[in-house]
């Protein structure tokens, strides 16, 4: 099943039915089920009783395959970091885009990569003829995880597949795909869903703070899920009341709270917050913490502009090398004096 803000996306798809691409590529923000997506769409393609609008029956054999993950005309190739999960599906895009939007620790494991091994693997599934007689189908997610060979080694055939071989690239980071692989896909752009369905899907899901964790999310359910049950969230709130006290942040008290944390999440709040204070600054509303709106004020009110814009820099910077070894207590406790110093 697609999440229920995806029917929209769905059924504009299903205009391209009758000349179908042979690559298609679903790219859109972290967080909004793209995988899950594709996923129906694969099993939609080799439904052998396929429904009006491009729906799998769920009871043919095909179907009863796919759902066992043994079709043998179909391919997922995900990076071995998140293989375990990716029949899972949904579990697979959580934790992908958990890892996309650097809340996890994965973004340092190597095997995030998809490897050329794995490409030649697909190109010699892809050069086989189909089991079923009819369409064969690959998922690539996600596609930014190419690595250069690997996404070399694939060009010609995405260029010219043989018959009947379609592919399904999902990504959330199209800047990072080489330009010779985008050009090959016909692009698909997956909408952020409405605020209203989003907000009652997480609540249907026994989420509590629906509205907030969106927000923090930046308007993606399925990262606003995975807040719900991030282990951190009560450090998450102290560091929050830390930015928020503006000139009497505790720096030191930061460092040693947060030394056991990943750099990249950490950064990751200090960035959010950094754009709501820029936000308040020219007078728009905040994205990531609309219920900190009084104390994003009152801080925006006392920071000096230019001062704003370099920590804003050093911030970026900090991003850049987040992955390295790094004393995350020293790192921290910097980062937590320059944002005190804002305020001086
Ligand atoms: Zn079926």
């Amino acid at each position: 099943m697609i999440y229920p803000w995806q029917a929209d996306d769905w059924n504009r798809l299903q205009q391209l039915r009758g000349h179908w691409p042979h690559a298609l590529l679903l790219h859109g923000q972290a967080g909004i089920g793209k995988l899950r997506f594709a996923q129906h769409l694969a099993q939609g393609l080799l439904c052998e009783a396929q429904q009006a609008n491009g729906e799998p029956c769920g009871a043919c054999v095909a179907c009863n395959w796919f759902a066992q993950g043994n079709h043998p005309d179909y391919r997922i190739v995900v990076p071995e970091a998140l293989a375990a999960e990716a029949g899972a599906g949904n579990a697979a895009e959580e934790k992908a885009d958990k890892a996309d939007a650097d809340e996890g620790k994965k973004t340092r494991a190597p095997s995030k990569e998809i490897k050329i091994e794995q490409v030649r693997g697909l190109l010699d599934f892809v050069g086989v003829g189909s089991h079923r007689g009819g369409a064969r189908v690959v998922v690539l997610y996600p596609a930014e995880a190419l690595n250069i060979a690997a996404a070399n080694a694939l060009l010609k055939t995405l260029e010219e597949p043989p018959a009947g071989v379609v592919f399904l690239m999902v990504s959330a980071r199209v800047d990072r795909l080489l330009p010779t692989i985008i050009s090959r896909c016909r692009q698909w752009p997956m909408s952020l869903p409405a605020q209203q369905a989003a907000t009652q899907w997480l609540t249907a899901q026994g989420i509590a703070e629906a509205p907030a964790l969106l927000a923090e999310a930046g308007g993606a359910p399925l990262t606003a899920l995975a807040l719900a049950s991030d282990e951190n969230r009560a450090l998450r709130d102290w560091t929050l009341k830390q930015l928020a006290a503006g000139s009497e942040c505790d720096a030191f008290a930061c460092g040693e709270a947060l030394q056991k944390l990943p750099v990249p999440l950490v950064l990751g709040w200090l960035q959010r917050w950094m754009y709501d204070l820029l936000v308040q600054r020219t007078a728009g509303a905040p994205r990531y913490f609309p219920q900190a709106s009084a104390a994003l004020t009152r801080c925006a009110s006392q920071a000096d502009a230019g001062a704003f814009a370099r920590f804003m820099r050093t911030v970026t910077r900090q991003r850049a090398v987040e992955n390295h070894p790094l004393n995350a207590r020293l790192v921290f406790e910097e980062l937590f004096l320059g944002y005190r110093e804002l305020f001086a």
